[in-house]
């Protein structure tokens, strides 16, 4: 499904997809490409925490690595 989501900083409504209706992972506002942990549950936005590149990075391993075990 899709989400829609709010940036913090530039107040530009984005949009990403997710699986299920809890999500805790990284989001980049297409706009102003700042990064932010999104935490949600039951397709609320519970918190939007601003993140570093780096942990941007570690992050989008840990989903991809996530994907790749669902597929087995
Ligand atoms: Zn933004």
């Amino acid at each position: 499904m899709i989400v829609k989501i709010i940036c913090p900083k530039c107040n530009t409504e984005g949009s990403f997809s997710v699986v299920e209706s809890s999500y805790n992972g990284p989001y980049r506002c297409w706009k102003c490409k700042e990064l932010f942990t999104v935490k949600m549950e039951n397709n609320e936005l519970k918190s939007c925490e601003p993140l570093s590149q780096d942990e941007f990075d570690r992050q989008q391993e840990i989903e991809a690595l996530k994907a790749k075990f669902k597929q087995h």
